[in-house]
């Protein structure tokens, strides 16, 4: 990989990560007011808040994890080592880079990985 296309890389997940952020705390915020204002709770009834509740905590949560992504993704640009997969240490293809930029894996190793996931149920 150039170092064009590596640049390239970082201020991609630099843009995907601001834009994360500001969602994230945006999120936070509304989660905020909601628990504040009274009259909007007092009209759901309290399953449908706490229903409420967990949508956006799981959300915040599936957030957070592609923060964390885009954070490893980052890091290994700085190190030197993007762009290779974690698991078999081939290189991942520029195409999926380009769909998926904090991706650490090869289509291969995350097909192995999924699969060996949900054959458990
Ligand atoms: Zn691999």
């Amino acid at each position: 990989m150039t170092n064009e296309q590596l640049d390239q890389f970082r201020i991609q997940l630099e843009a995907e990560r601001a834009s994360l952020s500001k969602t994230l705390a945006a999120s936070k915020e509304s989660a905020k007011g909601m628990e504040l204002d009274q009259t909007r709770v007092g009209r759901l009834s309290r399953m449908d808040a706490l229903q409420s509740q967990a949508i956006s905590q799981g959300a915040n949560r599936q957030i957070a994890a592609e923060l964390e992504q885009i954070r490893t993704a980052l890091e290994r640009i700085a190190s030197g080592d993007y762009g290779t997969c974690v698991s078999c240490g081939k290189e991942i293809p520029l195409i999926r880079l380009e769909i998926y930029p904090w991706a650490d894996t090869c289509v291969q190793c995350a097909q192995r990985n999924s699969s060996a996931s949900s054959s458990k149920s």
